[in-house]
């Protein structure tokens, strides 16, 4: 049975604001773009929805109008699942900046703030609430939620789904059972990358037939982005080309961000140019929190305009007039490309999205699949190791582990993705010290089961392989995108 929304359009009383009026109240916007007008409405009716809309285009809005035609008093609450905190944050603040109620529960809220926005959620405050699928694991959580009628669960960046592997995010897949929990809401499903077969397998998670969700595909285009690749070999071509790049004019009127795959390839690129005297600043996940913060400040403002930066930088990363998005590493997957160079031009401008394709650097990726995928001999070794060492694990900590566990190379972070995979599993009571020494649950087959592992290796590789055939098509690298992300429709 399909669900009403609590202000149906049509039937609503009258003088009550309609979809317009209230994108121009809350958003000062005088008119939807694309299909939102129309996937709202669908929403609002009750409808399920699939949208595939480039970044920047708006799709939270599809999700963000309905939830203030709630009216007060019905308890109605528009869920958002998400899977970053740091995307959240920013966009809570932004809607609290224009004087909506959101609000988001995450790990980043200490016990005592968490405990003040349960009681708050339960006593029928905000319309719009952020989360991450795993909050679901808390029964305190699900307790909160049946003081309250939730119309609408928006799964933003439902992608991640699918792109994590639906085995290895399973908070992902139990994503029917959430819908279920809340009383089969009407669903709205967002993202800006979905292949034909990563939306079979949204719906399949999210538990909806596929006839019964109706597909707003935008394509992919971005006509403003100019996309090239140039082909180049070893570091001294590259830093010719992005130099030039630099120089160019058409795109000097806005902010450049450079991609590197690793932070040593950063940091010699920015001795190199530092030395010819070109301005820039870095980013990567080595520097501090305090620092990463200063830096993404001084890039927003514009006080810095060339940023190198590993993909630690980007998330939540809104700035209207990034003009250059450079790649001198090549990314491991077209869903990443994608959405690296989805930054670039959101003002509509002219952008340049120029990718340094040079072979040796597929040996870079192709490493670090193997690190993101241990076998089970790994597992097994780690998991023996916290299980009779655990009072070692917890003294000395993760570095002592990974001189146990291996003895090749310091870098090698498969410690962090075994980590970070038995989290997610719920195998330990979280991702970093001190909590992820303490084993909480026995361990899913599947870190036994090599043939598992190597599937989602082996998609990984199909990924970094689509990057590949990308460089070598000659004719029209968008043409070969829509395909990669429209094929089957
Ligand atoms: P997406 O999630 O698709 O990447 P967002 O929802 O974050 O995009 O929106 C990107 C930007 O576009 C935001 O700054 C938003 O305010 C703006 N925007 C969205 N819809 C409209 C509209 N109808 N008119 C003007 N600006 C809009
Ligand atoms: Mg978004």
């Amino acid at each position: 049975m399909k669900k009403q929304f609590h202000s149906g359009f049509q039937s609503d009383p009258a003088g009550a604001p309609s979809p317009e009026d209230l994108l121009r109240q809350y958003f000062g916007f005088d008119s939807f773009r694309s299909r939102q007008a129309e996937i709202v409405r669908h929403v609002c009716d009750g409808k399920h929805a699939m949208v595939v809309m480039p970044t920047g285009m708006g799709k939270s809005l599809c999700y963000q109008i309905p939830s203030l035609t709630l009216q007060p008093g019905d308890q109605g609450l528009v869920l958002v699942l998400s899977p970053l905190i740091a995307l959240m944050q920013d966009q809570v603040d932004s809607l609290q900046a224009r004087g909506i109620d959101a609000a988001f529960i995450n790990s980043s809220l200490d016990r005592d703030a968490r405990l003040k926005r349960y009681a708050e959620v339960t006593e029928g405050k905000y319309r719009l609430l952020y989360v991450t699928p795993e909050r679901f694991r808390k029964d305190e959580f699900r307790e909160v939620l049946r003081s309250r009628h939730v119309p609408l669960l928006a799964v933003d960046e439902a992608h991640c789904v699918s792109q994590w592997g639906h085995d290895f995010r399973p908070d992902y897949s139990r994503l029917a059972e959430i819908r279920q929990l809340l009383g089969e809401p009407t669903t709205i499903a967002l993202t800006a990358t979905a292949t034909a077969e990563c939306r079979t397998d949204i719906y399949r998670q999210l538990g909806i037939p596929a006839d019964e969700i109706q597909l707003f595909h935008e394509g992919i285009d971005r006509p403003n982005l100019t996309l090239d690749v140039c082909e180049v070999w070893g570091d001294s071509d590259k830093l010719e080309v992005i130099e030039a790049t630099l120089a160019e004019d058409t795109y000097r009127d806005g902010s450049v961000i450079v991609y590197f795959s690793l932070i040593k390839t950063l940091e010699r690129f920015s001795d190199a140019l530092l030395s010819k005297g070109i301005d820039h600043v870095n980013y990567h996940g080595d520097l501090r929190r305090e620092k990463r913060r200063r830096i993404q400040n001084a890039f927003m403002s514009g006080q810095a305009d060339v940023v190198l930066a590993t993909n630690a930088f980007g998330m939540g990363v809104d700035k209207e007039d990034i003009r250059i998005v450079m790649h001198a590493e090549t990314p491991g997957s077209v869903e990443s490309y994608y959405q690296e160079i989805g930054r670039a031009g959101r003002d509509g401008k002219p952008s340049l999205c120029r990718w340094l394709y040079d072979q040796n650097d597929l040996m870079t990726q192709m490493q670090f699949i193997e690190w993101s995928n241990p076998d089970a001999d790994f597992y097994s070794r780690l998991l023996t190791l916290m299980t009779e060492h655990s009072e070692e694990c917890r003294g000395f900590g993760l570095d002592w582990m990974n001189d146990r566990l291996q003895r090749v190379s310091r870098h090698d972070h498969r410690l962090a993705t075994a980590i970070s995979m038995l989290d997610r599993q719920g195998v330990i009571a979280g991702p970093r010290p001190p909590e992820c020494f303490q084993i909480i649950a026995s361990t899913p087959d599947m870190f036994r089961d090599d043939g598992c592992l190597a599937e989602k290796k082996r998609r990984d590789q199909e990924r970094l392989y689509a990057m590949v055939e990308l460089a070598s098509e000659q004719e029209d690298k968008k043409a070969f995108l829509n395909r990669y992300f429209l094929g089957g429709q």
